[in-house]
């Protein structure tokens, strides 16, 4: 059985084998058929080579795209480095024009808080503290007279506000201050 078949693989091999050089004779007998091949051959090369060129040049377009994109990233860490070095720095003169929030002026100390509306710093919460126990004083103002006086709630220290130690001109003394602090807006 197993000798059968492989006398048949033989036969069929040898027909076939004996086929295939019988029409490559014919093909090559007949100059029509052989040209015919020879432009099958030709067109199969042409195509082979342009696909290798395709190939060529999306391996290039790739390289070019590689390094567009390089470029592009190292543009956009060079503007994300600018963009933190540019908020840091802000943040710095904020901080350093900030942090001045107490003072000792005229007679006694004084505490504040900075508050930006309408792009502009101002004095908020201005307090005189006590130059003898160093308590929060009270303002009074004499709505008759015109005029202010501090009183300290813990030590009875009283005492009328003498010309220039107005909070509108303690105010102001403080915003010069920060002026050479910062170079923003200020009321
Ligand atoms: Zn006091």
């Amino acid at each position: 059985m197993k000798e059968k078949i492989n006398l048949l693989n033989i036969i069929i091999t040898a027909m076939i084998g004996s086929g295939v050089s019988l029409f490559i004779d014919f093909v090559w007998s007949k100059p029509f058929l052989s040209t015919i091949t020879y432009v099958v051959i030709a067109l199969f090369n042409v195509l082979t080579e342009s696909a290798k060129l395709v190939l060529k040049v999306l391996v290039m377009d790739i390289k070019v795209w590689v390094l567009l994109l390089l470029v592009l990233i190292v543009k956009a860490v060079k503007l994300v480095i600018n963009i933190l070095n540019t908020t840091t720095s802000n943040e710095d003169k904020k901080q350093a024009f900030e942090i001045y929030t107490e003072d000792r002026l005229k007679n006694w100390r004084w505490t504040w808080n900075w508050v930006k509306s309408g792009g502009n710093w101002s004095v908020r919460d201005l307090k005189p503290y006590c130059p003898v126990c160093d308590s929060t004083l009270l303002e009074h103002k004499n709505m008759v007279m015109g005029e202010y006086s501090v009183e300290c709630p813990k030590c009875s220290f009283v005492r009328r506000y003498v010309n220039d130690e107005r909070p509108d001109k303690i105010t102001q003394m403080i915003i010069d201050i920060a002026k050479n602090m910062h170079n923003e807006a200020l009321d």
